[in-house]
């Protein structure tokens, strides 16, 4: 059984585009059931493995009397009614008007489940509104941009336990195989129903970068206070200086590798230290934050710590510092989205987030990309939904056929998390190309949305 979610929201907020996201190709069918007025879209929604119906209420136009306020009330009750899950969505760049409230009143009174969204938020312009939406009383927005398809795995998450519960998750019509699963990956296989990852300890986070690229500062600010300053504590060992906080509420160890620099006291031994300090704290950290210098980005160090923390299998977030002292922001952004893609190919698509650890501006967005990253990088596609997928990918591109030897490729699964690795079952494992690795890979990060994480690929044969 499929459950039904009803986008809802005053008109132009950005309904349609986010339903023809969810339905894509898929015929959109137009609602045309006698008594049921043609407002009303439906169609088949795809988000991931995913799948349920979608209804939009767009086809209003914007309110302007009397006889229309209540027609769009009417419309939207009928559409909460349908739903299993109402989707309301305001416009993060316009914030909360008075049309949302009567919306929200509606929904507070007769919507099961609600997911709030502030559309329009790429960018800085819809900061604003996406706090708005807080005042509320819905619960914590997601920001979505339905047009540039950002926010789309916090809707996915969002819509997960209302996905279990309609037990619309995608295991039941995993293909039959004949494959024999290792026993720690057929073990694996029962993991597929969790959804996030459970975590009993703080998340652990390290910041590495060169020095002087702002780590103590940063550090610093995310604590709230002066502690890196006064030095390790006494009895602290150099392999385990962290520091314990609630980083926006969420408990976290942060392993620092500028407090030990700052000891020291030989300045030509402080590239090799805080390189080897770097490689610690990458050992023991779930997510690396790559601290940059925008004076002085992607230097030999940088890319060797960031490089290290692709080869640990960490989730990594690259933060650009000292962004309050950048003028041609527009433009240097531009340029660092080059380097990083020229220069570390192997964290495509890993966040690039600009902050000023001094005034602690873009520290938000930096906290979210490094719970998004742990969430990716905990994440785990059920095998029904990677081998469609992987139908869709050998048929748009099919592997090479080496001297006349055609590779099949029968099977994958999922054998691993944190990274994310997959084992793909194939006939002449040896034989498939590095390039048609990437190619499989790259797909899996654009279409399960994993960036910020390594992603593993083993090629298996059968025997
Ligand atoms: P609806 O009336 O609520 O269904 O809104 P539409 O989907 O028709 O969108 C209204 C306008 O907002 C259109 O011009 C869209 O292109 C634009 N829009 C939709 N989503 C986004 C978004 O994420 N960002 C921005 N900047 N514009 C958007
Ligand atoms: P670390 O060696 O990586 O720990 O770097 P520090 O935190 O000691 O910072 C090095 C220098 O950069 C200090 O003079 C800081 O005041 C300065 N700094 C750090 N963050 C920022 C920032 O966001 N903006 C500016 N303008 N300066 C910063």
């Amino acid at each position: 059984m499929s459950f039904t979610l009803a986008i809802v929201g005053r008109p132009n907020v950005g309904k349609s585009t986010l339903f023809n996201r969810l339905v894509g190709k898929r015929l959109a069918l137009v609602d045309d059931q006698p008594g049921v007025t043609r407002d009303l879209r439906e169609g088949a929604a795809k988000l991931a493995d995913l799948r349920f119906t979608v209804i939009d209420t767009a086809g209003l136009e914007e309110v302007t009397d009397d006889s229309l306020q209540g027609r769009m009330r009417r419309l939207t009750e009928r559409a909460v009614d349908m739903a299993d899950v109402c989707l309301f969505m305001i416009d993060a760049r316009v914030g909360v008007t008075p049309s949302d409230l009567v919306f929200a009143d509606i929904l507070r009174k007769r919507a099961a489940n609600v997911i709030l969204a502030a559309n329009k938020a790429e960018g800085k312009a819809g900061v604003a509104g996406v706090l708005e939406a807080y005042s509320l009383g819905l619960g914590d927005p997601i920001s979505l941009s339905a047009e540039h398809g950002e926010g789309l795995h916090d809707l996915y998450t969002a819509l997960l336990p209302i996905a279990e519960k309609f037990e619309e998750r995608a295991e039941e019509d995993a293909p039959e195989t004949d494959v024999d699963l290792t026993e720690e990956e057929a073990e694996d296989e029962d993991f597929d129903a969790i959804p996030m990852p459970t975590r009993t300890k703080p998340l652990q986070v390290a910041v590495v970068g060169r020095p002087n690229a702002g780590k103590s500062t940063l550090i610093n600010q995310i604590l709230g206070e002066d502690r890196l300053l006064t030095g390790p504590e006494a009895g602290i060992t150099r392999d385990a200086i962290s520091l314990r906080t609630d980083w926006n509420g969420v408990p976290m160890r942060i392993f620092d590798t500028a407090g030990m620099r700052k000891k020291a006291k030989v300045q030509e031994k402080l590239e090799k230290l805080s390189v080897a300090d770097g490689l610690r704290a990458v050992k023991f950290a779930e997510v690396v934050i790559v601290l940059l210098d925008a004076e002085i980005p992607f230097e030999q160090q940088d890319l060797r710590i960031a490089d290290l923390a692709e080869r640990e299998g960490r989730a990594v977030v690259v933060a650009v510092n000292k962004w309050d002292i950048e003028e041609n922001r527009q433009e240097k952004l531009k340029e660092l989205k080059e380097a990083f893609e020229r220069l570390l190919p192997q964290l495509r698509g890993a966040p690039l987030i600009t902050v000023s650890a001094k005034t602690g501006r873009g520290l938000d967005r930096l906290h979210d990309a490094v719970m998004r990253a742990y969430e990716v990088w905990n994440r785990r596609v059920p095998t029904a939904a990677l081998n469609r997928w992987l139908t869709g990918m050998l048929e748009q591109h099919p592997p090479p056929a080496p001297q006349g030897k055609r590779i099949k490729l029968r099977y994958m699964t999922q054998a691993k998390t944190r990274p994310p690795g997959f084992v793909v079952m194939c006939s002449h494992p040896d034989k498939v190309p590095d390039s048609y690795s990437r190619y499989l890979v790259n797909g899996l990060r654009l279409d399960f949305d994993m960036p910020g994480t390594p992603i593993r690929l083993w090629m298996r044969g059968q025997n």
